[in-house]
């Protein structure tokens, strides 16, 4: 059952996959980038439509069978690229407040939409060597935490086939021609908020004249880090950081107010729960603590936990080594990054499975440097066998989850 690529397919996947990478667009601006999927998608004989904004959804029917979903994320990064890779991105963007930025597919989306399409190629050309009905997933504002949500607030499970499982899959830092797939509860609940902490602002020298906004937002950043280390249970994964403070113009004016954001990770929704509650409980008593009112809370964003549901990732495991080898699945502890994937699934009750795939050469992993990491400016997965890899892991799973052909 298991695939080689035809010469003239991986040539014209590292066609797309090099004009992808330099033509990098922003979350929920994939305007471009959706127009070249519904094209290549609609050449193949797959029925389109656009959802979510710049979303696409594909479908191929091909007779009675399971229905397969299988999402690809498609947005870029404000990340000037630093890769010197002949094909490198000097696109620019526009964010949601205006500012002019850099774009990079920097997470190595470009690598989901090609690895989907190559997938989607075979399925459309070995039309006999199989049954049911696959649905693609081009999902835009990944980065965001918005692209899967706009897509089913878009009415998505209404319009198209309702599949019995949903796959995934995210181009890492690992070594090339690998995959490592988690059973069970795999990526973390991500919550994201912008505090605003009120002072009073006044002169360096008369501090008692002030309630001094960057003394109480120091004591709100180091008390939240014993919520991790006294409050949750040490065998529990989490995490809480703050990446941006921001407060003052100037080194003898006490501000009226000061800024910082929090990023807060878990993989238990008791633990997301009570961190959540115990958060603004904190935030609020340091404040009460230093005569100042409750701060702003602000919601940036929300990511739901990924889990991959044990059936169907066996399945998914016993494929692949099949199709890859043994030694090039792993089966690997769960990660504290985030993803919207898993409102895909979750929003029809269907299971969902998602792997990564190694971008690397062996050459960096095993040189014992810092391997750049997605979003990084230096983030260069290898063509291949990067890109043909993901073709079969996204092939070979579908074709062992639909129907046998006639
Ligand atoms: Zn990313
Ligand atoms: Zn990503």
């Amino acid at each position: 059952m298991t695939v080689d690529l035809p010469d003239d397919l991986l040539s014209s996947l590292h066609d797309l996959y090099t004009h992808l990478h330099a033509h990098p667009e922003l979350s929920m601006q994939e305007q471009e980038t959706a127009v070249l999927i519904e094209e290549r998608m609609r050449g193949l004989g797959y029925d389109v439509f656009r959802c979510g904004g710049t979303g696409v959804v594909a479908t191929l029917a091909n007779g009675d069978g399971p229905v397969v979903g299988f999402r690809a994320d498609t947005d870029g990064l404000p990340v000037a690229e630093d890769t010197g890779l002949e094909y490198s991105s000097t696109a620019r963007g526009t964010l949601p407040d205006g500012t002019d930025v850099p774009v990079m597919h920097a997470c190595g989306h470009d690598t989901h939409i090609t690895a989907a399409i190559g997938a989607a190629t075979l399925l459309a050309e070995r039309r006999d060597a199989w049954a049911g009905t696959v649905v693609f997933l081009f999902q835009p504002g990944e980065e965001t935490a918005a692209g899967a949500a706009a897509m089913v607030a878009d009415g998505l499970w209404d319009r198209a086939p309702r599949p019995e499982v949903v796959y995934g899959q995210h181009v890492w830092p690992g070594l090339t021609g690998t995959i490592d797939i988690t059973t069970g509860p795999a990526m973390s609940f991500s919550d994201s908020f912008l505090v605003t902490v009120r002072g009073r602002g006044g002169h360096g020298s008369r501090p008692e004249d002030t309630i001094d906004p960057v003394l109480l937002a120091c004591h709100m950043v180091v008390r939240l880090q014993s919520l991790i280390s006294r409050e949750v249970p040490p065998q529990q994964a989490a995490v809480i950081t703050v990446a941006t403070f921001h407060a003052g113009l100037k080194e003898n004016i006490i501000p009226a107010s000061a800024q910082f954001t929090i990023n807060m990770r878990n993989l238990d929704a008791d633990v997301r729960d009570k961190l959540l509650r115990r958060l603004r409980e904190v935030l609020d008593a340091e404040a009460a603590g230093s005569g100042a009112p409750a701060p702003d809370v602000a919601d940036l964003s929300s990511f739901p936990r990924l889990v991959n549901d044990p059936d169907e990732t066996g399945r998914v495991v016993g494929v692949l080594r099949g199709v890859l080898g043994k030694d090039a699945v792993r089966e690997a502890p769960a990660v504290l990054g985030s993803e919207d994937f898993g409102a895909l699934p979750d929003a029809i009750g269907v299971p969902g499975v998602y792997w990564f795939f190694g971008g690397m050469p062996a050459e960096l992993v095993d040189s014992g440097e810092p391997v750049p990491t997605n979003h990084s400016p230096h983030f260069a997965p290898v063509m291949e066998p990067t890109l043909s890899t993901g073709v079969r892991a996204a092939y070979e799973a579908i074709m062992a989850r639909v129907g046998t052909g006639s």
